[in-house]
């Protein structure tokens, strides 16, 4: 990983197109740039961040490759804050493997995934979340995903992460004079302001904690399931949003034994569904196990739509799943509105007494499905304001190193107030300390950035 060497790599997908690039970087790229292009215009030296036009000529034949612009960017200024050439030629298989090709018989290597990118951490030009930021932009599918990965990359994460270290280190210099100065140790800070910083920096980060979980939301998607009693339209009403046969539906009752998942997207919003078998009394053996498997979906569900046929009067089935889900997320589907209501004026009202949005629909004719979609859409994105307005999105490797700080931190208060040793008290706040340094990168393995790096495409 010694950045004495000087890497090359095609940057742009290879195929037919207008323009390709191939990055060079390292302490050869501009001496490799100097060998193999002849500028149209006589220059003395190349100035750095200028395009010159001119040939790319291969020196062992002194046959020219392509007409190609070149740009020098001199370290630091530059993507990794080494020397970088990038050379912008036509765009097809042959003509940007031969170039590579000559960028590497000069001296240069072949650089591996996302390495431009980890040069740029190791010289300190981004830290941890900002290269994973890449990553997520690159990846982005909606624009609130986009969104939010220019936002990491400019360093919303990096500066809440820097001043909460702050924070933690400052706190562990008191401790830390109360240990090189025992008899002093009142007088730098008591122990309530002690125990009232750590618990108002245990609530910052649990804030941030949470902020993942919104966060998810826009990338795993939104884990749905569709409850509701045999024959209440839950197949049906997975097939209309699926707008394909993907479930089996049919009038015999429970036949929706497996659970069926698919994805579908809301206003670029990712809803994954799961279709259960009814949740119903039955002594059949698969069915059973089908309702056994709801019940624990039930329970990892962020949403749960409860279908209702509402063509009939309110049984004792129905409101016993509503029971069930009381404590989710749930939205009261009312299906088969293109027939008759068989739902009494008492039934409605105890169905309204729940508090969950009531959507009536028909899966059969897709009446009421706009309304269903729009209702999920607004309980889905409820946190997003938050997300949006902090700007600061976690993925799973900071929530995981949160969690460890907030760990170490709750043990650093606990041992205050149990009047714990303050050697001890210390080794905690040293703990949260290296946590919060992981996700920046200042505390960092090599497994942990070839897991991250290797994620990214070759010449980026
Ligand atoms: P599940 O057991 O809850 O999955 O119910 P299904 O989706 O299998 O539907 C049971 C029966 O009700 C089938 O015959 C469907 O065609 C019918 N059905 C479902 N939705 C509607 C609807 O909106 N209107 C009418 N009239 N029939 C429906």
């Amino acid at each position: 990983m010694s950045a004495e060497d000087t890497i090359a790599a095609i940057s742009t997908p290879i195929g037919k197109a207008g323009i390709g690039i191939i990055r060079i970087s390292g302490p050869l790229a501009l001496s490799i740039a100097k060998t193999i292009f002849k500028p149209k215009r006589k220059i003395k030296e190349f100035e750095s961040h200028r395009l010159y036009l001119g040939n790319l000529i291969d020196p062992k034949t002194n046959r020219t490759i392509d007409e190609v612009l070149l740009c020098y960017m001199k370290a630091p200024h530059s993507y990794t804050r080494e020397d970088v050439v990038e050379i912008n030629s036509h765009s097809g298989y042959m003509v940007l493997s031969k170039i590579l090709e000559l960028v590497l018989s000069q001296g240069a290597r072949l650089a591996k995934p996302g390495e431009f990118t980890l040069r740029a951490f190791l010289n300190g030009r981004i830290d941890l979340t900002q290269a994973e930021a890449i990553v997520d932009l690159i990846n982005a599918q909606s624009e609130t995903g986009l969104y939010l990965a220019s936002q990491q990359l400019k360093g919303s994460l990096k500066d809440k992460i820097n001043q909460l270290k702050e924070k933690v280190a400052d706190l562990l210099a008191h401790v830390e004079v109360a240990i090189d100065f025992p008899e002093e140790e009142e007088a730098f800070i008591s122990k309530e302001d002690m125990v009232s910083k750590l618990n108002q920096l245990i609530s910052e980060i649990e804030a941030i904690i949470r902020l993942h979980r919104q966060k998810k939301v826009w990338i795993d998607g939104i884990n749905t399931i569709i409850v509701g009693k045999v024959n209440a339209g839950k197949s049906s009403l997975l097939n209309r949003l699926l707008d394909e046969e993907r479930a089996i539906v049919s009038p015999i009752p429970g036949t929706t034994r497996d659970i069926i998942e698919s994805s579908i997207l809301i206003n670029g919003l990712p809803l994954r569904l799961v279709d259960t078998a009814g949740i119903r009394d039955v002594a059949d053996e698969i069915e059973r196990k089908g309702i056994f498997f709801a019940k624990k979906r039930l329970k990892e569900a962020d949403l749960v739509l409860i279908v209702i046929d509402q063509s009939k009067a309110l049984s004792k089935e129905d409101l016993e799943i509503i029971e069930m889900c009381k404590e989710k997320s749930s939205v009261l589907v009312l299906n088969k509105i293109d027939l008759p209501s068989g739902l009494k004026e008492e039934d409605f009202n105890k169905l309204l007494s729940y508090g969950f949005p009531v959507v009536k629909i028909s899966a059969l004719t897709g009446e009421g499905l706009e309304d269903l979609k729009k209702t999920i859409f607004d309980m889905a994105i409820k946190g997003e304001k938050d997300l949006l307005e902090s700007s600061i999105a976690p993925n799973l490797r900071h929530k995981q190193a949160l969690e460890s700080c907030l760990d170490s931190l709750k043990n650093a208060s606990n041992l205050l107030k149990e009047d714990g040793t303050i050697d001890l008290i210390a080794f905690e706040i040293k703990n949260a300390l290296d946590s919060l340094g992981q996700i920046t990168g200042e505390v960092t393995t090599e497994d942990i950035l070839e897991k991250i790096f290797s994620q990214f495409c070759l010449g980026k």
